[in-house]
């Protein structure tokens, strides 16, 4: 096996069946995978990648998912996961979408992203603020079968950036099913919180019969 990561202290070892290469550079989504998969299916042991990164060219969540589960099943060998994820605002016709990552420009900048998403609504009021996050998680297997499964996350954008939790777009995110009178953005849940409900969580519930397949 080549450029899989190796596991974080604890989680490998006695009790562990199944190697899954994750194919992301963002360590967040490591950690977050790790957390979801943990809960759920605590017998696959989920690795970083850092082999090389395919240009990720699909104009869709799973075809850019599918580029990056294809790439790094076949430079380790081993079953891939990858998620490819985004906001999408309804305003906006949802956008930022497949470009969330690079919405203020090439350079990846989480803030810059944000700071520009808020500007973009600055005169939007409310109740045309609605938005949801979006994972569509694609598993290739090391025999090449493919899946491809996506959840989805419900809410609004905030007016300003709160909590330092999470990564991306989560301080400006409030998400829908909270008490009226004590609503937050991702960015002030924990961990435990995001990884119970998000997107990613909810695809991967979705992905869980088809894990069969390793
Ligand atoms: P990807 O890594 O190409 O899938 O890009 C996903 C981008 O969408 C990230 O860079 C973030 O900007 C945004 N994003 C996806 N999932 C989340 C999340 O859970 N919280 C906050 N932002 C997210």
């Amino acid at each position: 096996m080549r450029h899989a990561q190796g596991a974080p202290a604890g989680r490998a070892g006695r009790g562990v069946s199944v190697r899954v290469v994750l194919a992301t550079h963002n360590a967040h989504k490591v950690a977050e995978f790790q957390q979801i998969v943990a809960r759920v299916r605590p017998d696959l042991e989920i690795v970083g990648y850092d082999g090389p990164e395919p240009v990720e060219d699909g104009v869709t969540f799973a075809e850019n998912a599918l580029i990056k589960a294809r790439a790094a099943a076949a430079h380790t060998g081993l079953s891939a996961l990858a998620d490819d994820s985004g906001i999408c605002v309804d305003v906006l016709g949802g956008s930022p979408g497949v470009f969330s990552a690079y919405w203020a420009g090439q350079k990846k900048d989480a803030v810059a992203n944000l700071e520009l998403l808020l500007d973009q609504l600055r005169d939007v009021a409310d109740p045309h603020r609605s938005a949801h996050f979006t994972s569509t998680i694609a598993l290739v297997t090391a025999d090449s079968q493919e899946h491809v499964v996506a959840g989805e996350w419900p809410g609004r954008l905030a007016h300003e950036p709160s909590g330092g939790g999470g990564f991306g777009y989560d301080p400006i995110f409030i998400p829908d099913g909270q008490p009226a009178d004590a609503e937050r953005s991702v960015g002030d849940f924990s961990d435990d919180e995001k990884q119970s409900q998000s997107h990613r969580a909810r695809a991967f519930d979705a992905l869980v019969p088809l894990l069969t397949a390793l």
